[in-house]
């Protein structure tokens, strides 16, 4: 199997060439057409598997079929998708990732992260991001919820979610952050419960992917609440 049968477009499939990315892993085969479907997945993988390019590409190529702001005021809405990451170091090779493969597609990209070296100087370079506007944020739960409460970060336009290793997310005690988080996205663009078949075409809906390596009991709650008829894909 091949990149050219992902469906994704000229320009990502350039951008996964120039990555020197030459076949997709095994999981990047299975989730990257269930994403570009806007379907929901858990995937069951490991890091060194490829699952960072397997979530960023469909998110990018949904964000790239999206109106790019041309005014301050839609920058206010807020990112069209949102990753959350367990630590600082995860979320920044993840932003990294992110900005490689949407290299010339006008895509902003702004990592929100807490952690030891940080003081207000790095919450206000963040606010500043932020206020710059950005369709895409890569975040620690905790630091993306403190900026949400304080108006900083809006989610408002936000329908494409990824909980990257979403087992440790649990693990560090974030499931009340993460579902902070969630519960800031519009409601209104959650699907339906168990109506996958009569799913409005005009209407925009909330796709979220959920990373695991396990799949404790915190992980399989988050799932029922915030995933929909999700596909379950495990390499
Ligand atoms: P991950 O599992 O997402 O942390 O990715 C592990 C490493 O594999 C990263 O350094 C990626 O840049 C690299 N990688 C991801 N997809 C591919 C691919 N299809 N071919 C070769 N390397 C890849």
């Amino acid at each position: 199997r091949s990149w050219a049968e992902s469906g994704l477009g000229a320009e990502l499939l350039r951008n996964v060439d120039r990555a020197g990315y030459r076949k997709p892993t095994p999981i990047q085969m299975a989730a990257v057409p269930l994403g570009l479907q806007r379907r929901d997945v858990i995937g069951v993988a490991q890091t060194g598997s490829g699952k960072t390019a397997a979530f960023v590409l469909p998110m990018l190529a949904y964000i790239a079929r999206m109106p790019l702001p041309t005014s301050h005021s839609e920058a206010d809405e807020g990112p069209y998708a949102l990753v959350l990451a367990p630590t600082r170091e995860l979320a920044q090779q993840i932003e990294r990732e992110t900005v490689k493969l949407a290299a010339c597609l006008g895509i902003r990209v702004v990592s929100i992260v807490g952690g030891k070296s940080d003081g207000q100087s790095t919450i206000q370079k963040q606010a500043s991001m932020l206020e710059r506007g950005c369709e895409v944020i890569v975040a620690t739960p905790g630091r993306l919820l403190d900026c949400l409460e304080s108006r900083y970060a809006v989610l408002n336009r936000c329908s494409y979610v990824v909980l990257d290793e979403a087992d440790r997310m649990i693990d560090m005690g974030f499931e009340p952050q993460v579902v902070g988080v969630l519960d800031a996205m519009p409601s209104s663009h959650l699907k339906p419960e168990n109506a996958d078949e009569e799913l409005d075409e005009a209407r925009t809906y909330r796709t979220t992917h959920m990373f695991s390596a396990t799949m404790p009991p915190a992980v399989e709650r988050l799932a029922r609440k915030y995933l929909r008829n999700p596909v379950v894909v495990t390499v």
